[in-house]
């Protein structure tokens, strides 16, 4: 399935990988956290080069809504419940900071960029309390909200929190420009070569899945999810599918709208008469049926915009963290040589920028004074319960892979038939997770971290960098 944003994108091309030189930073990931990194850091003169697993944009950022909002469904008041207003303040000042450059860097290099209101709705009367309660948090750190009861829109709602003078682009075109701005300051980007280790002694050593080294004085890993465990980040990370759908035939939209239910609706247009609707979601993996989840969402596009005609379907994941902050930091024993950032939920376009600011200037020695409040905090009590619930989750979904290997005798055999007709394990590379058959995108998804793999095992995305192995003997 591709998304409405890649299937007008050009190809980019490939720089020569530059195995013969000492670089500054390698930055692992072309998505907006990498490629943003990357070019912050070669516009300050450093030798960058942006390796890329796939192509620019292939997994979340080229498959994003792409709205671009200081609002964001309820997640202010899910930062509050587990943080202080201190560090909920840090987090409003990081996402405007993100959203200011990006706007910048949009108007700088003829990106598309429309103008909207951010709409955060209750669409029924059980939804309120958690949009009122989004509505107060939004207003105390000092976001100009309004309360509406009535929206110009076709499906149900009973009340709602406004931010107006919000935005919304197209994410693929975001990076195209980046890309362009790296190679005019000097970057380089590899695409088609996965990043399979990083050296812990003496200063980083790269490695890449096809052969060839790669040395560098700095590493980012900017892979969605990080691809090395040695910090452990996917056992405090929750991995959030969900689904989108483009049609042509809708009349422009003044607001984007998301719904404060836990099934969600995300509603934006797109130039052109185009409707983008979002939602569905569910941890990867833990579903009886992803097609369903597409269905439920195509039943309730065409209840309330009837005259719209669907020409995309897609779907995407994000990681959710413990208190809602994003993960920023050094890989433990690094040295502080090797940065990860993850854990945007759904909201990277302002949180991507804001950690490679970050990054950036950790590396540069110039951290703004939010990152260093937010990135220096300690667990709290509730993000520890939070942690102990998503590894619950986990030993779960590993106790019902276990029963149902037990029952079927064979390692994967939960999906055994397609597993067996596509020649693979159905086992996760990453922890050895029995792998679900996604009946929507049909990939093989794993329920514990998040790992995804095409059906003859190639990886996808998530921290996996092995693909499946390949079944020698019919009862493997
Ligand atoms: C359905 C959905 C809707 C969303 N809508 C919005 C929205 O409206 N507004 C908003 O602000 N945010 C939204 N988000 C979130 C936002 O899109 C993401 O947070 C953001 O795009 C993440 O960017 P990234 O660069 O960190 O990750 P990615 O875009 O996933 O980039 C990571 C890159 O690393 C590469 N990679 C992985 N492993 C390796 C390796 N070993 N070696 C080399 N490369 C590797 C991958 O191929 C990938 O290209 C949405 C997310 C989803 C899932």
């Amino acid at each position: 399935m591709t998304s409405l944003w890649l299937d007008r994108a050009a190809p980019v091309d490939d720089d020569p990988l530059p195995t013969e030189e000492q670089l500054d930073v390698v930055v692992a990931g072309a998505g907006l956290t990498g490629l943003t990194t990357a070019l912050l850091l070669a516009r300050a003169g450093l030798r960058v080069a942006c390796v890329e697993a796939r192509h620019v944009g292939a997994v979340t950022t080229g498959h994003t809504t792409g709205k671009v909002s200081l609002l964001q469904g309820t997640h202010l008041s899910r930062i509050r419940r587990h943080r202080s207003q201190s560090l909920a303040s840090a987090y409003v000042d990081s996402n405007r900071e993100g959203m200011e450059w990006l706007l910048r860097f949009c108007a700088d290099h003829g990106v598309e960029v429309q103008r909207r209101a951010a709409v955060t709705y209750a669409a029924t009367h059980d939804e309120l309390g958690s949009v009122e309660d989004e509505h107060r948090a939004a207003g105390s750190l000092g976001l100009p909200v309004t309360w509406q009861e009535r929206l110009d829109v076709p499906f149900p709602h009973v009340g709602a929190t406004v931010l107006p003078d919000q935005a919304q682009l197209d994410a693929v075109q975001v990076l195209l420009a980046l890309v362009e701005q790296l190679r005019e300051h000097g970057g380089t980007l590899h695409q088609g070569h996965r990043v399979v280790s990083v050296s812990r002694t003496g200063e980083p050593v790269v490695g890449l899945e096809r052969g060839g080294e790669l040395r560098a004085r700095h590493v980012v890993l900017a892979t969605g999810t990080p691809v090395l465990d040695r910090g452990a980040h996917f056992a405090r990370l929750e991995p959030m599918r969900s689904y989108a759908l483009a049609f042509t035939g809708a009349t422009a939209l003044d607001g984007m709208y998301l719904s404060a239910g836990s099934d969600a609706r995300s509603v934006r247009d797109a130039p052109g008469g185009v409707l983008v609707v979002g939602g569905s979601g569910h941890v990867v993996g833990r579903t009886r049926s992803e097609r369903e989840h597409l269905e439920e969402l195509r039943a309730w596009s065409a209840r309330h915009y009837p005259q719209a005609t669907e020409t995309h379907h897609w779907s995407a994941q994000d990681y959710r963290t413990p208190d809602g902050l994003p993960m920023v930091d050094r890989l433990p024993g690094s040295r502080g040589r090797v940065h990860v950032a993850t854990g945007y939920e759904k909201w990277g376009m302002a949180n991507a920028v804001a950690a490679a600011r970050t990054i950036s200037g950790d590396i540069l020695g110039e951290v703004p004074p939010w990152a260093r409040e937010l990135h220096g905090r300690a667990p709290s009590a509730s993000s520890a319960a939070e942690v102990a619930r998503i590894n619950l989750g986990v030993a779960a979904s590993l106790a019902a892979g276990a029963a149902r290997v037990a029952r079927e005798r064979l390692p994967g055999a939960g999906a055994a038939a397609t597993a067996r007709e596509c020649g693979v394990v159905g086992v996760c590379t990453h922890l050895g997770g029995l792998l679900k058959w996604n009946d929507a995108e049909e990939t093989w998804d794993c329920p514990l971290h998040g790992s995804r793999f095409t059906p003859d095992g190639q990886v996808l995305e998530g921290p996996a960098t092995r693909p499946l192995k390949r079944r020698t003997a019919p009862d493997q």
